[in-house]
């Protein structure tokens, strides 16, 4: 049972369980109270149209009664009638009232005019030449006569015993000398009235005191009663013999409450049983109760219309409810997926972030040791450059010693010469003697200040290069290996002069390096000839030095490049010279690389970039880049 109560409550929280819910109650609610307060809503206006025809039904009546209520007592002071019921056997006189009563009847549409003995005989009548002519006729027991009689204004209704028409009677006592000497009665016709009432969607009935039907508008209720007929009722009727002998029945009626608002009146007179909305108002003058009768039957099915709408458009917002309930749901649902999938993402971005930093910050380290050891690097490389050139020098020593004593020798020759010279008064000649001197000092000074640009460290800065001006000067270095090698250095540079982008010491330690290798590579070799070729093309300025050596054994066209390599033997070789040309070369932003040329030897190409040239020789002279 709680389960039970708990699934109950479960589905209560779902939106569609409390729209299910509230239509159902609001269907129940619409069948139950809505049904009948639409039919009381639609009663009310039936039976406000109902009064409005009572109303004109009822003024039509009395205005009609009206009409003639003074005429009987006019004719009844009319000093001829005053006459005929003193002289009522004047034969000639009554014929004459006779046809003045018929004139007046006709000036008055009225039903029947006529004047009555007090003994309640007629002595004339409007009607006197008609078969139901009321001369003769006794009335005395019609209370119009017997009210008109003791003094007052008789009335009454009733079906007429002779005509068998209904009519409204007045009676107006005759006063004579003698007294009251008789009665005048005018007769009014009914049926013109009732004809009016039929055609209407309601019906029109006038009853008596006693229920009795006299006026409708439905001619099969005529003479019919409401209540049921008793023998009291049927005597009292007899006595004034209101309805002559018309048969009088009871109309099968029944009569309720409707919600304590509207009286109805079913009536069962034949089927179908009809059920009338019923408005009367009492018309004490004529003793009449009008009645109007409006059939209910509209009002209901108008009652169940409107139901049936409410009930359809209950169903419809409740479909417009569901429909937009369901959209909403999908909505939510799919605003639901959405905001997964935003948050799935959010958080793959973060943790791909989260990721990248990490990748990031290594990579940051690594860059930062990469920098450090490019720093050692160059470092290293200087010091090796460094170190390479100081080999270099002290492997130049020897030979150097010998480059500048055979100078030294020939000036000291010289100087004795100019001296024995200047003695023998040779002046000439010993001014000779002296230029040659001078010329060697100057050689020996030009080499010395090579040998220290060739030892000072560079800085970093690179210029533009004559080329042409760094193989002179590499050649005052080396000149003396290549001779001393019994090697011959074949220079082309080209017709037109070539500028690079270089530091002009550095590039005069690649080429000794080369060239110097070059040297050590012919010394066995029959053919002792090496080619420095320039040429420029496009951007560039290609150096090839080819030697006719043995070439780069096969394998070791890379290793060469490598510090420290080398296979000249201990003593000979430092390993070095290549290795801190190829980083020179890098740094200008060029390449070096080595291929063993087709018909034997080694050829090494040196690319650098072109340049412009500089201002002015002087300048690259000067060698400001380095
Ligand atoms: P080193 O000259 O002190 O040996 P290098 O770095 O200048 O050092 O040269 C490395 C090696 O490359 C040499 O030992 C030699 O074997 C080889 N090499 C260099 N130049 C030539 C050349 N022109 N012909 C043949 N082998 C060469």
């Amino acid at each position: 049972m709680r389960e039970l109560i708990r699934s109950w409550q479960a589905g209560l929280r779902h939106p569609w369980s409390w729209l299910g819910l509230a239509s159902a109650i609001l269907l129940l609610m619409t069948l139950g109270w809505g049904g009948a307060w639409a039919t009381r809503v639609y009663l009310n206006e039936s039976e406000a149209r109902g009064q409005n025809t009572l109303g004109l039904a009822v003024a039509v009546l009395r205005g009609h009664l009206a009409r003639f209520e003074r005429l009987p007592q006019l004719l009844a002071d009319h000093e001829d009638i005053k006459r005929l019921v003193t002289a009522p056997d004047d034969g000639a006189f009554v014929d004459q009232i006779n046809h003045y009563l018929r004139e007046v009847n006709g000036l008055l549409e009225t039903s029947d005019i006529y004047v009555m003995l007090p003994d309640g005989n007629t002595v004339a009548a409007s009607n006197f030449d008609t078969e139901t002519s009321f001369v003769g006729g006794n009335f005395s027991y019609r209370p119009y006569f017997i009210d008109a009689l003791a003094g007052g204004l008789g009335r009454f209704f009733g079906l007429g015993t002779t005509s068998l028409k209904r009519g409204y009677y007045f009676g107006a006592p005759i006063h004579t000398e003698a007294g009251i000497s008789g009665v005048v009665v005018i007769k009014i016709d009914l049926d013109e009235m009732e004809s009016s009432w039929r055609g209407g969607d309601y019906e029109v009935i006038v009853t008596d005191p006693e229920g009795i039907i006299f006026m409708t508008s439905e001619t099969d209720w005529l003479f019919m009663s409401v209540p049921p007929l008793t023998e009291d009722l049927l005597a009292r009727t007899a006595k004034t013999i209101r309805y002559a002998n018309a048969e009088l029945r009871d109309l099968p009626t029944s009569q309720q409450r409707y919600q304590d608002d509207h009286q109805l009146l079913i009536v069962e007179d034949g089927a179908p049983r009809k059920e009338f909305l019923m408005v009367s108002e009492e018309m004490d003058e004529a003793g009449w109760t009008v009645t109007v009768l409006l059939d209910t039957a509209s009002a209901r099915s108008q009652a169940a219309v409107t139901v049936v709408l409410a009930v359809l458009l209950i169903g419809l917002v409740a479909l417009s409810a569901a429909i937009y309930l369901q959209r909403r749901a999908q909505l939510q649902e799919r605003l639901h997926i959405e905001r997964r999938a935003h948050e799935q993402l959010e958080h793959r971005v973060i943790e791909r972030t989260r990721e990248l930093a990490q990748v990031n910050a290594q990579l940051e380290a690594e860059i930062g040791e990469r920098k450090a050891t490019e720093a050692t690097l160059r470092q290293t490389q200087s010091d090796l450059i460094q170190a390479g050139k100081l080999a270099a020098l002290g492997q130049m020593s020897a030979a150097l010693s010998h480059e500048f004593n055979q100078p030294l020798a020939a000036a000291r020759n010289y100087a004795d010469n100019a001296i024995v010279l200047v003695e023998r008064g040779r002046i000439e000649d010993a001014r000779d003697t002296m230029s040659r001197i001078a010329g060697l000092i100057d050689r020996m000074a030009s080499i010395s200040r090579h040998l220290r640009n060739f030892a000072r460290k560079p800085n970093e800065k690179l210029a533009s290069v004559d080329l042409e001006l760094v193989t002179r000067e590499t050649l005052e270095i080396i000149g003396w290996r290549i001779k001393d090698g019994s090697a011959e250095l074949v220079i082309d540079l080209g017709p037109t002069p070539l500028w690079v982008k270089a530091g002009p010491v550095r590039l005069q330690q690649v080429l000794v390096n080369i060239i110097a290798n070059a040297v050590d590579a012919v010394s066995q070799a029959t053919d002792k000839r090496i080619d420095l070729v320039a040429r420029r093309s496009a951007s560039k300025v290609t150096i090839t030095i080819r030697d006719r050596g043995a070439g780069i054994p096969a394998g070791l066209g890379e290793r060469i490049f490598d510090p420290f390599f080398s296979t000249k033997g201990v003593g000979k070789g430092l390993g070095l010279g290549l290795s801190i040309s190829y980083n020179i070369v890098k740094d200008f932003g060029g390449d070096l690389r080595v291929e063993n040329h087709p018909d034997g030897g080694a050829i090494f190409i040196i690319e650098l970039k072109a340049a412009t040239p500089a201002a002015s020789e002087a300048e690259s002279m000067a060698e400001p880049a380095e």
